[in-house]
């Protein structure tokens, strides 16, 4: 029996693998804070992962993309990919060759991915699919507060407050054992759907507004007009401990209710309400703000983030004890993989990596010459789009991540990755971005193999190794050390025991913002609650900024932010707005999980959900198959009639793939500070789908 923690999502359930019937590895609850003994469905069957009949075992490989790959062995494999790596260089240089990561790997692959790049490809051309995630809530966070932990507090303080507002959050559905924290709270929800967790909110009085996908920094501009009007800013706090409200106020003055309403569709006595139930719990005692993707996946989600923080900071929320604002981060170790160099701009310890102190440290602790680093490279659909281009890579490694299914308008990624010289993918299963490959390298999964990971809150957990690999399986840490070898680099620079590269992730963390360098395997063996920064071997930190904020001034500060429409309006032929989200039942882009029995099983297959007038105008009807269209593809979905919708909106889950796939429809518009994609709004028509 092994206590670990959970492959899936970001709140890291902790986990019992034990031997069950017929031998095969079952799952079991554990006790832990966040999940208080409780697991999802996709928790519940974790298990079966390890087991799914299409594991690959060998490395495959392509002759050219007219053949079909063949099983190789691991030397073939990695000497052909090393020769045709070193060979494109010389001809184009070593930006020619790009790397992309994933949140879910462990801290010491994603450390270890980001120095590979830097110093085994000399390339500037990495970042990875958690850009596609939590990237703006982060980089509000980091503008607003000097600094972003996603839950900058213990989840557990959430449970006793009186009011907590999400935005763009539906933990029901995506984090079912989160909700045991959010049973005292009232509960506002914002979300275009009568989500699980709206549903829950109104079944105990709370409140549901609805936003037209696209409006979220409107509705938090009227949110906090109306609590200003209402008297329930705190003026104390924002005196003390902020600078900027008078700014923000410029714009937030212009969204009185009514106009609010007009914009949002949420009527204007809802807002009132909302701000008057808030308020008042942040006045007379706690209150949070948590925001998630919904609100989070936009053009503008950096500045849509901005409002919600102005909102909490408005109300004197941050930095106090029991009261504050978090972001929900989705992937199981999208905290830690932002912080450790897998993200174009970033050294280890959520460095910069144009901050000359940080690439001196950074190139110390590695050996090198602080010159020799490479620059920050392209944000990651900048770096998707680029591929085969004349000035973009020729090369893609690809590590942990499935874009052909996750990233915005995948046509256009597919053609990209088919327009690349050398296509190489580490994966545990043949995903669609696998069978793309030129080279597929079979690797080890969660229980098979050690490593730490970093939740929602910041905390530190370590994955045990419960089962050994199938033969023939390497580790990522082993590939990436195997391929540096070959491509020059000394033979002890890239370790592969988990323990020692977490010890020299430590060492090159120092100092950062996300210091691991007092995090040992023994203190996280012991079950210590290690939140970051962790500067020393007593030190944890469970809540930030409850003294000061991290700029230099102490001070937190409200952004001058307001609403702007989105990249793409809808027209006589798009009249519809398709939103996207996640199941209960898959994770991410269903790579895993839409092969475990169970979970296919209970959905099989992509829904639309659509207001049955809405359904009516076009000729369809419940269960019937709706081809839905964007002006980028199409993607076709059972329609799932949905009384609760907006007129105005559509439903997709995106967890599907080929013609089921949402990110067919999805717009590829960048947030101007993110790079965040434009996921939740998609100017599309429905219309059934033609005869097969
Ligand atoms: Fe917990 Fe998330 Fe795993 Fe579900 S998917 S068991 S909520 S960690």
């Amino acid at each position: 029996m092994t206590i670990t923690h959970c492959p899936y999502c970001a709140l890291q359930c902790a986990m019992r693998l034990e031997r069950g019937p017929e031998g095969r590895p079952a799952v079991r609850p554990a006790p832990f804070p966040t999940n208080r003994g409780g697991l999802c469905r996709k928790g519940w069957t974790a298990a079966e992962v390890l087991t799914v009949p299409d594991r690959l075992t060998r490395p495959l490989l392509r002759k050219d993309r007219d053949s079909d790959p063949v099983e190789t062995d691991w030397d073939t494999a990695l000497d052909h990919v090393a020769e045709r790596l070193m060979a494109l260089r010389a001809v184009a240089g070593p930006d020619s060759v790009a790397v992309f990561g994933g949140g879910g790997l462990t801290n010491e692959k994603a450390y270890t991915l980001g120095k590979f790049a830097r110093l085994a490809l000399a390339t500037s051309q990495i970042d990875y699919n958690g850009r596609f995630c939590m990237s703006s809530a982060a980089a509000a966070g980091n503008r607003a507060f000097g600094l972003d932990r996603g839950m900058p507090f213990p989840l557990t303080d959430v449970a006793e407050a009186d009011v907590v507002l999400l935005a763009g959050a539906n933990p029901a559905e995506t984090m079912p054992p989160m909700m045991g924290h959010l049973s005292s709270p009232a509960l506002i929800v914002i979300d275009p759907r009568r989500s699980a967790t709206a549903e829950a909110a109104l079944d105990r009085g709370g409140l549901h507004l609805a936003p037209r996908p696209g409006t979220d920094t409107a509705l938090a501009l009227g949110l906090l007009h109306a609590a200003r009007v209402q008297g329930r800013c705190d003026e104390e706090y924002l005196a003390e401990r902020t600078t900027g409200f008078d700014a923000a106020w410029e714009h937030a003055a212009a969204w009185w209710p009514e106009r609010t309403e007009r914009v949002t569709g949420v009527p204007a006595a809802d807002i009132r309400a909302a701000a008057d139930l808030l308020g008042r719990a942040a006045r007379d005692h706690a209150a949070y703000i948590l925001t998630g993707r919904g609100t989070e996946q936009h053009s503008k989600g950096t500045d849509t983030v901005s409002a919600w923080i102005n909102l909490a900071l408005a109300l004197g929320l941050p930095g106090r004890r029991g009261s504050g604002y978090g972001c929900i981060t989705g992937q199981g170790n999208g905290q830690g993989g932002r912080e450790h160099g897998q993200k174009a701009d970033q050294l280890p310890g959520y460095r910069h990596i144009e901050d000359p102190e940080a690439r001196d440290h950074v190139a110390r602790v590695w050996g090198v010459e602080p010159d020799s680093l490479p620059g920050p490279g392209r944000s990651a659909f900048e770096l998707l789009d680029a591929l085969g281009t004349p000035d973009g890579p020729r090369a893609l490694l690809l590590f942990g991540s499935n874009p052909v299914v996750s990233a915005p308008d995948s046509a256009r990624v597919r053609a990209r990755l088919d327009s690349l010289d050398l296509l190489v993918v580490a994966d545990f299963v043949l995903s669609e971005t696998a069978a793309m490959a030129d080279v597929v390298l079979p690797v080890a999964q969660w229980a098979e193999e050690r490593g730490t990971m970093t939740n929602l809150e910041g905390r530190i957990l370590r994955r045990e190794r419960a089962t050994a690999p199938p033969d023939g399986v390497r580790t990522d840490l082993e590939v990436l050390s195997s391929l540096a070898a070959r491509l020059g680099q000394p033979a002890d620079r890239f370790p592969t025991d988990p323990d020692t590269v977490l010890a020299e992730l430590g060492r090159a963390s120092a100092g950062g913002a996300a210091d691991y360098s007092g995090v040992t395997p023994e203190r996280l063996a012991d079950g210590q609650a290690l939140y970051w920064p962790v500067r020393s071997p007593e030190e944890s930190t469970p809540r930030l900024f409850l003294d000061s904020f991290a700029h230099p001034d102490g001070r937190a500060r409200l952004v001058p932010v307001d609403h702007r429409p989105p990249a793409e309006e809808t027209d006589p032929d798009h009249p519809l707005v398709a939103t996207t989200g996640r199941l209960m039942g898959h994770y991410q882009s269903g790579a895993q999980s839409r092969r475990v029995a169970e979970l296919d099983a209970a959905e099989p297959e992509a829904y639309v959900e659509v207001h049955p007038a809405t359904a009516a105008r076009v000729g369809l009807a419940d269960g019937d198959t709706a081809r839905v269209v964007s002006r980028r593809g199409h993607t076709l979905a059972r329609v799932r009639l949905t009384p609760t919708a907006r007129l105005d909106t559509v439903f997709l889950p995106f967890h599907f793939a080929g013609e089921q796939s949402a990110n067919n429809l999805t717009h590829p518009a960048l947030d101007p500070t993110s790079r965040m994609p434009e996921f939740k709004v998609s100017a599309v028509r429905l219309e059934p789908a033609p005869p097969d």
